[in-house]
């Protein structure tokens, strides 16, 4: 089925593309980057009417688009997409990144969230079932312990599979690994991935008040939400920062220096030592040539910098700050100088 004789030689191609499965809810993609072409948002192989994954036709249909990539042909889905590189790329096929969305059912109900206008309605969609694929395609050695695994969702946790799948990966030896949790329901898998230094976790309260966590999270789980994040922060073993909490920053509903003070100061009384700052894609879509809003968002930004620093945590961008800096806003991102 797979092309494996082939010499190698330079093409234009990704890694995704060559190696990549995302396990969406409306089919099964080679990637989770819709928004490099209009043409990329159809699955490659569709999800069936009893709600199951095709693997066969995905896997003949990624062959197939390997091979039309070697011979030079950009397919319309990828055309214009900027991660595209010209390399010598590996002929032999092995599943090196996986992205997992198999359920959109979630216990937050996040003002900003895709699933937040029509909760009910997603939160009784059926959890698609990949155990068996991955299991199978572990023991084939096409999946191997270097493939790069992110969870997402929904909230991946609900999922009726995932402590499984998540032990499996443990057990096996995969060491890059990615869950994205809302945090309000404990998981004993993410545990101890954490004791054996093998999962980024990444929770997201955006807040660090109950008042604030429910005008945000519309659920009464704040205190559910910290106790975990404690508890998840006390399982990591030598590597410290394997928890990291997500602060996505929602212009006039937690731009406040209290609010991001609060935030900060509630992650470190839980001895969390790495925080996210992140800015909502939505509002930046709309918002993104407004130099004056721009700029206020870029103090939050320096502000809980600085004040993470002097507590001692450390901290990153997620992707939308990093968009709106390279997006023409650098001289002003590194204009603005605070220290508390
Ligand atoms: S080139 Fe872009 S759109 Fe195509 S598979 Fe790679 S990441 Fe996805
Ligand atoms: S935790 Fe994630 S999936 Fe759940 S409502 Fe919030 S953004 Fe949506």
């Amino acid at each position: 089925m797979f092309d494996f004789f082939k010499r190698n030689k330079e093409y234009v191609s990704c890694e995704w593309l060559e190696y990549g499965i995302h396990f969406n809810m409306a089919g099964l993609f080679h990637c989770c980057m819709y928004a490099h072409s209009d043409k990329n948002d159809l699955p490659v192989s569709r999800i069936t009417y009893n709600m199951r994954y095709n693997f066969d036709d995905f896997l003949n249909k990624k062959n197939l688009s390997r091979k039309n990539f070697r011979k030079g042909i950009i397919e319309d889905r990828c055309k214009g997409c900027y991660v595209l590189k010209k390399k010598n790329w590996n002929k032999q096929f092995k599943i090196k990144n996986m992205a997992i969305s198999t359920n959109t059912t979630c216990n937050s109900n996040c003002i900003y969230c895709y699933t937040h206008n029509n909760k009910q309605a997603f939160n009784s969609v059926p959890d698609i079932p990949i155990y068996d694929f991955i299991e199978k395609y572990i023991k084939k050695k096409v999946i191997t312990a270097d493939c790069e695994v992110q969870f997402g969702g929904g909230e991946p946790v609900l999922n009726y599979e995932f402590e499984k799948i998540l032990n499996l990966l443990v057990d096996k030896g995969f060491k890059s690994i990615r869950v994205h949790s809302s945090g309000i329901k404990y998981s004993l898998a993410i545990e101890k991935a954490l004791q054996n230094d093998v999962c980024n976790l990444v929770i997201s309260p955006d807040s660090g008040t109950k008042e604030l966590y429910y005008k945000i999270k519309c659920v009464d789980k704040y205190d559910v939400c910290w106790d975990n994040i404690k508890k998840y922060a006390a399982a990591q073993n030598l590597k410290k920062d394997m928890l990291h909490l997500k602060y996505i920053i929602l212009p006039n509903v937690n731009d406040t220096v209290q609010d991001a003070k609060d935030f900060i100061d509630k992650a470190k009384e839980s001895n969390v030592n790495h925080i996210l700052i992140d800015l909502e894609m939505e509002w930046y879509k709309q918002n993104r040539k407004d130099k004056e809003k721009i700029t206020k968002v870029f103090e939050l930004v320096k502000y809980m910098e600085s004040y993470a620093r002097k507590n001692g945590l450390t901290y990153s961008h997620n992707p939308t700050i990093c968009t709106a800096i390279d997006d023409g806003y650098h001289a002003l991102y590194d204009s603005i100088i605070i220290n508390v």
